[in-house]
């Protein structure tokens, strides 16, 4: 009796009991999400830096939810990787970016690499080089038009297994590259070692570029490294006037950021190239 007067009492109870329910609703919802197709592919503009034209493309995905509207991954990605609903979404991801590009390569657009985000339990699968080379088939893309990023929390998780199958999409032909260098996570330890061709800069890095030189220190750092380790730069996050001026002077291969615009739909980055060509 004493115990169910405790003010908390109730309420603990109450909140224990329903936190599995709530979870396990979660997990149901997403997997409901993408049977019944919520899911979309955003793309990105990547600007190439020699000729002022877009020169690749970032997917990103995102859920289209008729409740809440536009969910971005950070909202579901998690939930994705702990029930392992991961490995469908990922292959979805791939097959879809890589026919779209079919599809753009069909248009008459110049060769137009997409880069796609691969998040660790579907690189480590053991299907999932097969998987990219099968795809890379079906769809005719050329291996060069598809840059897989990983960021280094990703390839350090399980780094024997990382470098096998790094080495393995390198040697069919596919481009790689290190995501958000120089955030906390990243350490400089295994960069040479793996077999990475392009780094791309985290926009954390970017936000701290203002007018005074002396804040990117850091950054100017990390860019001589890159290249004299000859990688291709990417600089992520690029929104200002003196962000682009930096990335400009610092002479970096590519640029990403909503300066040049936004993750939008296939048809919109269809129109985008249209008004380029
Ligand atoms: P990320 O790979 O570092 O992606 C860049 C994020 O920065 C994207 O957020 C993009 O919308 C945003 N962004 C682009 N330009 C700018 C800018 O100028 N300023 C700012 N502040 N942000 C900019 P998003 O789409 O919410 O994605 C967040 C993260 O979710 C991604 O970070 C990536 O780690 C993950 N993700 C997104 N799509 C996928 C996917 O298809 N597969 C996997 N495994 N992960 C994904
Ligand atoms: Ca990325
Ligand atoms: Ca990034
Ligand atoms: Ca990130």
């Amino acid at each position: 009796a004493k115990i169910s007067q405790h003010p908390n009492y109730g309420f603990a109870q109450r909140d224990r009991d329903s936190w599995p329910t709530t979870r396990d609703c979660i997990d149901r919802r997403l997997a409901r999400a993408f049977e019944m197709g919520e899911f979309v592919l955003h793309y990105q503009p990547q600007i190439d830096m020699v000729t002022g034209r877009i020169g690749g493309v970032e997917v990103l995905v995102r859920w289209l939810d008729s409740e809440r509207g536009l969910v971005y991954p950070s909202q579901f990605m998690p939930v994705a990787e702990r029930t392992g609903l991961i490995i469908a979404i990922g292959r979805w991801i791939i097959q879809e970016a890589c026919r779209q590009v079919a599809v753009w390569r069909r248009e008459g657009h110049d060769s137009l690499p997409v880069a796609i985000n691969v998040s660790a339990m579907e690189f480590h699968h053991p299907h999932f080089v097969p998987f990219v080379r099968e795809v890379l088939h079906e769809t005719g893309i050329d291996p060069s038009d598809l840059e897989l990023e990983f960021t280094e929390s990703v390839l350090m998780h399980e780094p024997e297994l990382s470098m096998t199958h790094l080495q393995q999409l390198r040697d069919i032909g596919v481009r790689l590259a290190m995501d958000d260098f120089g955030s906390g996570e990243s350490s400089l330890r295994y960069l040479n070692r793996f077999p990475i061709d392009t780094l791309k800069i985290d926009k954390c890095l970017m936000e701290g570029v203002t007018a005074d030189p002396a804040t990117s220190v850091v950054l100017r750092s990390l860019v001589a490294m890159g290249k004299d380790l000859k990688r291709r730069l990417v600089a992520e996050g690029v929104e200002t006037a003196h962000q682009l001026g930096f990335v400009q002077t610092q002479l970096f291969d590519v640029a990403q950021g909503f300066r040049f615009g936004y993750p939008q739909t296939s048809e919109d980055f269809s129109r985008l190239l249209e008004k380029e060509h």
